[in-house]
């Protein structure tokens, strides 16, 4: 990306953005680009939150191609049957159809869908994003049985989110039956803006590590 200049916020801004795209980034990935013209096989499907400053191929340094974007408020997944619609049919046609072999599910430090479960009375006037969050309700009352308050209920409860969803992720029928054949590996990320790094939930011991440490766990085993 050449972004010598403070981007344009404007309409004719992102025109010319993608301008700049197909007149000088396109031509330097072309082959790449004429190979994904035919087909997408990613290997990976990335949930995470619709929050700007979360961008994977980024975080991840992926080329195009390579992960299956979903995203939404509080990278939230409804448990299977409780609110069928788009997160449901991106895991399953993710899973069962482009056989994606992980899933990871990746929260984010100062996320607002996080800090409106903690103080409702933020999205009272919200009525679509109020119902949205009752998706992540566990989140909450899982924190608040510790009775954490402020930064540690807030961190707290972005890894609590995380592994809420992918408990609920293990609800999809086409989830279960890639597990049931050890097709597919799940694992719940978070994402710290001001630092750069990510934290990863050890299904061991339940509990987030540094990088380093899920790098070197996932090599010795
Ligand atoms: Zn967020």
């Amino acid at each position: 990306m050449s972004q010598e200049t403070p981007s344009d916020d404007s309409l004719i801004g992102l025109l010319k953005g993608v301008e700049d795209f197909s007149q000088n980034v396109f031509p330097e990935t072309q082959e790449l680009f004429s190979e994904l013209a035919e087909g997408q096989s990613p290997h990976t499907l990335f949930i995470t939150c619709a929050d700007s400053r979360v961008v994977p191929e980024m975080i991840t340094q992926t080329q195009p191609g390579e992960l299956f974007v979903c995203r939404n408020i509080g990278n939230i997944v409804p448990g299977y049957g409780e609110m069928l619609g788009g997160v449901s049919a991106v895991v399953e046609f993710a899973v069962a159809v482009l056989r994606v072999r992980q899933v990871v599910i990746c929260g984010h430090s100062d996320c607002g869908a996080m800090k409106g479960l903690l103080n409702p009375e933020s999205t009272k006037d919200l009525p679509t994003v109020t119902a949205w969050l009752r998706n992540a309700e566990a989140a909450k009352s899982a924190v608040f049985a510790r009775k954490l308050e402020g930064a540690d209920a807030m961190a707290a409860v972005i890894q609590e989110n995380v592994r809420l969803q992918l408990a609920h992720l293990r609800t999809h029928p086409a989830v279960a039956a890639a597990r049931a054949n050890n097709a597919i590996t799940l694992q719940g990320w978070v994402y710290d803006i001001g630092n750069g790094t990510v934290s990863v939930l050890d299904q061991a011991s339940d509990r987030f590590v540094a990088l380093a440490e899920a790098i070197g766990r996932k090599n010795a085993g």
